[in-house]
C-alpha cells in the first residue's frame, strides 16, 4: 500500500498544478466558502459559478444575508433548485449573526450547531477557511478512496468507514488543500465512468486499476428508476401579466410563486381545472396548448403542457397567495425552474407568432 506521506506529496503537487480556477478558491472568507459549499451540493460547478457571484454581490457579508427577507434570498437562488439549501443557509446566517457576531465559528461543535450545517459542510468550511484538520467525504472522495484501496464488500457501503479512511490519510499540515485535492481528482480525473488513469498522479499505487475493477467501484446504492409524469399548467394573462399562485408552506419549494398547475401525480389537462378550483379557488376555461417543455426533478422526467386559459370570474384578491406579474417581474421573484421554463417557452412562442 502507498505510504501516506508519498500519497500526500503526489496529490498535493498535482492539485497545485492542475486545479481549476474557481471563484471560491480566491478567498479564505468562511462565509463565501460556506455559500459555495452549499450551492455545490447536488449542483455542478459550471451551474454554480454565476449564481455564486451574483449571490455574493447581493449579499456580500454574512450579516447582509442574515438581515435579508427570505423572499429575496429565494429569488437570488431561483434556478439553482433544492431550495431547502437556501432556506437553511439563510437560517444558518441568522444563527451565526446572533451567536457568533457574524463570523463562522472555528470549532466543529459550534459549526454543527448551526441550523442546516452537517458534518460535510462544517468540515469543508473549517478545513478550507481555518485549516482545522478535518476530512471531508463527498461522492468524489468516496470514489477515489474506494478505487485507490479497492474497497469492496458490505462494510464499504456505509459512510462511516470512508470517513475513517479519509481521516487516516488527511494531510494535517494543509487540510484545506488536501480535501480540495481529493475532491478535484474525483471531479476531473477519477470520473465515475472511464477514469483518466494514465494522467492520474496516483495511478502507480491504485489497487483498483491494478485489479482492472476501477469502474465497478465504489459499490453503490441502486439508483431509482426514472418516473414519467405530465404536468398541465394554465397561462392566464391580463394586460401583459400572468397569474401566479403561491405554493403552500412546508411543501417542496414552499412559498414559491408558480404558474398555476396540476400536481406531479396529475394525469394532465383533465385534472387542471379541478385542481385550480379546489386548491386555489380559481375557475378557468382552458384554451389551446401554448407551450410544451421538458423538465427533470431528481428521478422524475416531467412533460409540461401549458394551456392558454381564461378566468370564469376574477378570483378574490389575496396578495399572499395570488399575484399578477410580467415576465420581467417573474424573473425577480422566487420561482421554480419549471415556472421559468414555461414563461420562457411562452415568450419564445410569442416571438414566433410576431414574426409570422
Ligand atoms: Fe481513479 Fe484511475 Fe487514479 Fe485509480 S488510477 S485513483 S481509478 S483515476
Amino acid at each position: 500500500m502507498i505510504k501516506t506521506s508519498v500519497l500526500q506529496r503526489l496529490l498535493l503537487a498535482w492539485y497545485r498544478r492542475n486545479r481549476r480556477d474557481l471563484p471560491w478558491r480566491h478567498t479564505t472568507d468562511p462565509y463565501c466558502i460556506w455559500v459555495s459549499e452549499v450551492m455545490l451540493q447536488q449542483t455542478t460547478v459550471r451551474t454554480v459559478q454565476p449564481y455564486y457571484q451574483a449571490f455574493l454581490e447581493r449579499f456580500p457579508q454574512l450579516t447582509d444575508l442574515a438581515a435579508a427577507q427570505e423572499e429575496n434570498v429565494l429569488a437570488a437562488w431561483s434556478g439553482l433548485g433544492y431550495y431547502h439549501r437556501a432556506r437553511n443557509l439563510h437560517r444558518g446566517a441568522r444563527h451565526v449573526a446572533e451567536r457568533h457576531a457574524g463570523r463562522f465559528p472555528k470549532t466543529l461543535e459550534s459549526a454543527l450547531a448551526i441550523p442546516g450545517v452537517g458534518l460535510y459542510t462544517a468540515s469543508a468550511v473549517l478545513s478550507i477557511a481555518y485549516h482545522v484538520p478535518l476530512p471531508v467525504v463527498d461522492g468524489n472522495v468516496r470514489r477515489v478512496l474506494a478505487r485507490l484501496y479497492a474497497l469492496r464488500g458490505p462494510h464499504w457501503k456505509k459512510d462511516g468507514p470512508f470517513y475513517n479512511r479519509a481521516e487516516e490519510i488527511l494531510d494535517r499540515a494543509d487540510p484545506g488543500d488536501w480535501n480540495q485535492a481529493l475532491m478535484e481528482l474525483g471531479a476531473t480525473v477519477c470520473a465515475p465512468r472511464r477514469p483518466a488513469c494514465p494522467v492520474c498522479p496516483l495511478h502507480r499505487s491504485c489497487r483498483a486499476l491494478a485489479l482492472g475493477i476501477a469502474e465497478t467501484l465504489p459499490e453503490g446504492r441502486a439508483s431509482r428508476a426514472p418516473l414519467d409524469v405530465t404536468i398541465a399548467a394554465a397561462l392566464v394573462e391580463q394586460q401583459g401579466r400572468l397569474l401566479l399562485v403561491r405554493r403552500g408552506e412546508g411543501r417542496l419549494m414552499g412559498r414559491f410563486w408558480e404558474i398555476p398547475q396540476t400536481s406531479l401525480e396529475s394525469a394532465g389537462l383533465p385534472d387542471l381545472v379541478r385542481e385550480l378550483r379546489e386548491r386555489h379557488g380559481i375557475e378557468i376555461v382552458p384554451g389551446p396548448l401554448a407551450v410544451r417543455a421538458r423538465h427533470a426533478i431528481t428521478f422524475r422526467r416531467i412533460r409540461v403542457e401549458a394551456y392558454r386559459a381564461r378566468l370564469v370570474h376574477q378570483p378574490a384578491a389575496d396578495p399572499e397567495r395570488l399575484r399578477w406579474a410580467s415576465a420581467d417581474e417573474i424573473s425577480r421573484l422566487p420561482v421554480s425552474s419549471l415556472t421559468s421554463k414555461i414563461v420562457k417557452g411562452r415568450q419564445d412562442a410569442q416571438r414566433l407568432l410576431d414574426l409570422a
